[in-house]
């Protein structure tokens, strides 16, 4: 690189260091909406979708995914505010939702996990996962910022560990991971669920007050995802596993073969849902193999007094 090169590359890095959002240009597939007041959606186009919230004082971010997404977003935070990034919160311990937490810790941020995803995720790093600053324990935590409130509920085993979902009273508003993914079948063969717990966990999330939320995985078309989601799809994500397990228990007594019942089961009301056509027989496979063994995975309840590595 030439003298007059470096020149200029300095010059765009200082105009983009002072850039207003006109002039921060986010990746091709970059986008961002503001779903309520300081409240934005971020995707990259992969069908992940992650949540800051602008307060007074600082900005809260949710959903790290990886760095790739991280340092996206993050230009997609500056376009908005120059407010300092003051906490990441990732949802729970599975790899591809836990990564590129270091990004926003170099820009200056915590990232903030429940105990029970910080220690699997000792016991198993990622290639992109990076240990906790803050780690939760229990059943619900508060982090107040000021003009705006972040509630944290570890609502039980119904996905991976530590699984957290969280709320802004604030604002009306929550970001979800993986419990409710709007206009799709449940995810491939189902892994890390136990089925009843997620059922009963969106129960507890119908009892929540919030008019939208961000879901980390939202197969609406991309300027509704963008927008969120609602109780109403949290219902349905509800109705469906209850109508997927109504309809094999149907097989079953129609003394339909076990292993015949996977391509007998089908459910045409959800037929326009993303993975109805490649997942369904996974679903029910999976779910009928629960309903014979018992529902799995399960650990006995994590002891909620028991240290956590570090403490805010
Ligand atoms: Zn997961």
């Amino acid at each position: 690189m030439t003298a007059v090169c470096r020149t200029l590359a300095a010059l765009v890095v200082a105009l983009l260091a002072s850039a207003t959002s006109a002039a921060l240009a986010l990746g091709e597939n970059d986008e961002t909406h503001e779903i309520s007041d300081g409240v934005h959606s971020f995707t990259v186009g992969e069908g992940n979708y992650s949540m800051f919230v602008v307060g007074e004082d600082a900005v809260a971010v949710f959903e790290t995914f990886d760095s790739r997404h991280s340092k996206a977003m993050l230009t997609a935070i500056r376009s908005v505010t120059s407010k300092p990034v003051k906490y990441a919160f990732q949802s729970h311990n599975h790899w591809d939702h836990a990564s590129g937490g270091q990004v926003l810790r170099e820009a200056g941020a915590q990232t903030v996990m429940h105990t029970l995803a910080a220690e699997w995720l000792a016991a198993h790093p990622g290639r992109d996962t990076t240990p906790p600053d803050i780690v939760w324990s229990g059943d619900q935590r508060d982090i107040d910022m000021g003009d705006f409130t972040v509630e944290m509920r570890y609502l039980g085993l119904n996905h991976g560990l530590g699984m957290t979902v969280f709320t802004i009273p604030e604002r009306r508003t929550a970001f979800i991971a993986d419990l409710v993914t709007p206009n799709r079948v449940m995810f491939s063969v189902v892994p890390d669920f136990n089925i009843g717990e997620w059922e009963r966990s969106l129960t507890e999330i119908l009892g929540l007050k919030f008019d939208t939320a961000v879901c980390s995985h939202n197969e609406l078309p991309r300027a509704a995802a963008l927008k969120g989601c609602t109780l109403a799809h949290a219902e349905e994500e509800r109705q469906f596993i209850r109508d997927l397990r109504n309809a094999i228990i149907a097989e079953f007594q129609r003394g339909t073969g076990f292993l015949d019942v996977p391509k007998a089961v089908k459910l045409p009301q959800y037929a326009h849902w993303v993975g109805y056509e490649q997942w369904l027989e996974m679903n029910t496979l999976r779910l009928m193999t629960d309903l014979w063994m018992g529902p799995f995975p399960w650990v006995p309840d994590a002891d909620p007094k028991r240290t956590p590595q570090r403490q805010d």
